[in-house]
């Protein structure tokens, strides 16, 4: 039966991206739209949305309302449009005292003022345009705290009285926290949240969305049961394993109508499995591009990430100088972050002339060219709920070395030469001799041409289309409702 769904983020592809949340964001909305329900998807509107390829118009009952937070009142403003590429109805929260700032995410101190208006703006949306939604589905600390809101100020509503909340954590090291001086920006009062965080002077929004929120999902399978650890719990394990019921692990989808080698649209060339000259040329003109030594027989290895603590980049620092000195090698890096992990692909850069090149920067086009060209693509991350790099990577015949941990251990197995079975180089422990393993293992597979095929070809036959991951949300979505 089909759902009505209020779908709240921070970041929703193609509008606005700095991971793999918005991925996510945009293909559910679409496919679950495509399924016949009728989701809402709430965002910010931007000042760095793009909006000369949007059709946007106005929702004129919603226009200039106020929201009060403590002592601050805010005025938004509401604009439909369609979701680029597909149907599905989005509305932009438009308040530019808190959304027109020189990032999508910043530093400043009402951070978490952005977020909470954009929460309780969403469910005012709902209330005035008298949707009623099933279920309320929020991401992240930064919408975490629409389950509690649900409960206490829209608890008079009947609007929501069966609306059923999901909280998805698609990265748990980032929970939002926020000095308990600050509550009155939540519009509620002290005695509502957590008391083991305020008496400690802190409100933590993903830990309340944790506490409140009828159900939670998270993004792979083995990233639910690793954030149950203290290894991976972000001190948040204890509060996950009461509520280990009701947590599910749903790995991520690709959205193949993006990120396909058959008509990806930012590439020049296409190719597919059977034919893989259209991958060597993709190579070649990658290589010009960047300008590296043009040397076809030479493996390329790709990364594209946010250079943050969480994707491995600490295993680098000795690992790569050593491989690039021994072995004949090349790389091309694409990404942005702390700048301990800029400098030391600027300097690799510099050591390795003709070898290595460092785009520090976003670019959707060249990641697009990474993922198609490269002949191997590295993720050595500490931990990765999902990831999204090695699943593209693995549509683009452009092998995959992962640690194993959270989706990477889900969406990548290790190649056995035995069975000619698996469709990467997976390595367990997060250190130096770890990552090196995998990469001599993978450079000396690359060697042999007829085993590398195989590899190769394992990878581009997997297949994690959203249409099948978007059943599992549904499925979910109707248990939570009573449907099923
Ligand atoms: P995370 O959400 O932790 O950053 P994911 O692998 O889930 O990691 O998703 C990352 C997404 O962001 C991918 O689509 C990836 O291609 C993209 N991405 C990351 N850094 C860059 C960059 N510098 N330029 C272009 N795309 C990037």
């Amino acid at each position: 039966m089909p759902l009505r769904i209020c779908f709240i983020a921070s970041e929703v592809a193609p509008l606005a991206k700095t991971g793999g949340l918005a991925d996510v964001a945009g293909a559910l909305a679409k496919y679950l739209h495509l399924a016949g329900h009728d989701i809402r998807v709430f965002m910010p509107l931007y000042a760095q949305i793009d909006r000369s390829s949007l059709e946007v118009w106005p929702v004129e009952f919603l226009q200039d309302v106020s929201l009060r937070l403590g002592t601050q009142v805010y005025r938004f403003s509401v604009h439909t449009a369609r979701l680029p590429g597909a149907a599905t109805m989005i509305y932009l929260i438009d308040c530019p005292a808190l959304y027109a700032r020189a990032s999508i995410y910043t530093n400043d101190p009402d951070e978490h003022v952005r977020f909470i208006a954009l929460t309780h703006a969403a469910l005012m949306c709902c209330q005035r345009m008298g949707f009623a939604p099933q279920v309320v589905h929020c991401n992240d600390w930064h919408t975490g705290l629409a389950p509690l809101l649900l409960g206490t100020v829209f608890s008079w509503d009947r609007l929501f009285l069966q609306a059923k909340s999901l909280l998805t954590i698609h990265n748990l090291g980032y929970q939002g926290q926020f000095s308990a001086a600050q509550v009155a920006d939540t519009g509620l009062g002290l005695q509502d949240f957590d008391y083991a965080e305020t008496s400690q002077g802190r409100i933590n929004p993903l830990k309340e969305g944790i506490l409140h929120a009828d159900h939670l999902s998270t993004v792979s399978p083995t990233y639910a049961r690793e954030i149950q650890t203290s290894q991976y719990g972000w001190g948040l394990e204890d509060v996950l394993r009461q509520r280990t019921a009701d947590l599910s692990g749903i790995l991520n989808g690709v959205d193949y109508e993006e990120w396909d080698p058959r008509h990806d649209r930012h590439l020049p060339v296409h190719f597919d499995a059977r034919q893989l000259q259209g991958k060597a040329e993709l190579k070649r003109l990658l290589m010009q591009r960047a300008g590296l030594e043009p040397v076809a027989t030479r493996p390329l290895i790709g990364m594209v990430s946010r250079m943050t603590l969480q994707k491995g980049f600490d295993l680098l620092f000795d690992t790569l100088p050593a491989v690039l000195a021994a072995r004949d090698v090349a790389l091309t890096v694409l990404g942005n972050g702390d700048a301990r992990y800029e400098g030391f692909f600027t300097e690799l850069q510099h050591r390795f002339p003709g070898r290595v090149v460092f785009h520090r920067g976003y670019s959707e086009e060249l990641s697009h060219w990474i993922e198609g060209g490269a002949d191997l693509f590295l993720m050595p991350s500490l931990y990765e709920p999902c990831g999204l790099n090695q699943m593209y990577s693995l549509r683009y015949g452009t092998v995959p070395i992962v640690r194993h941990t959270g989706g990477l251990a889900d969406s990548v197995s290790h190649f056995d030469p035995a069975t000619g079975k698996g469709t990467g180089i997976v390595f367990n422990d997060f250190d130096a001799g770890g990552v090196r393993w995998a990469l001599d293992t993978a450079l000396d597979w690359y060697a042999q041409p007829t085993l590398w095929r195989r590899i190769v070809h394992n990878g581009m036959a997997q297949d994690f289309s959203w249409r099948r991951q978007v059943a599992e949300y549904e499925t979910l979505y109707q248990r939570m409702t009573g449907q099923s």
